[in-house]
């Protein structure tokens, strides 16, 4: 059922740090999402943010997941459906569409992506609108459209 294509968390520390952010940014992961995993810094722009909870469902982040959900959309059972459902999902590649709005200046914004992603050893293609408001300053993931 679930194949070791995501790194294990048993790794030794520091080799996550070097390898490739699996937002596919291009960029390490220290560089790239993971500030924003430990919470030492904030997302600046929708987009970030949106890169960052990608690769939180990469890892298997559901804290992170939870917390950046905008409380307005937040289902009360969203951590024990994740908790329920993340196992089943292996990510593999994302590639961002176009964005609209959702930068530093901005309350709201959308991000359209594809999310490749392996269920029950199948393919699968995840075409999506997302879209993100600021709470208390912060974005957050507000909803989506498929
Ligand atoms: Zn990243």
């Amino acid at each position: 059922m679930n194949e070791p294509l995501n790194p294990p968390p048993e790794k030794p520390a520091g080799s996550r740090e070097l390898s490739l952010c699996p937002c596919k940014s291009r960029e390490t992961y220290a560089a790239c999402c993971q500030p924003f995993h430990l919470g030492r810094a904030k997302p600046e722009t929708a987009l970030q943010l949106m890169r960052s909870r990608y690769s939180a469902y990469f890892f298997r982040f559901i804290d992170y997941l939870v917390s950046t959900t905008h409380p307005d959309t937040r289902e009360p059972d969203l951590k024990t459906r994740l908790e329920e459902t993340i196992h089943e999902t292996n990510w593999r590649f994302l590639t961002i569409v176009t964005t609209s709005k959702g930068g530093a200046d901005d309350k709201v914004g959308k991000v359209e992506f594809v999310a490749e992603y392996f269920e029950s050893g199948q393919p699968h293609d995840l075409h999506e609108r997302s879209r993100f408001k600021r709470y208390k300053g912060a974005w957050k993931y507000l909803d989506a459209k498929g």
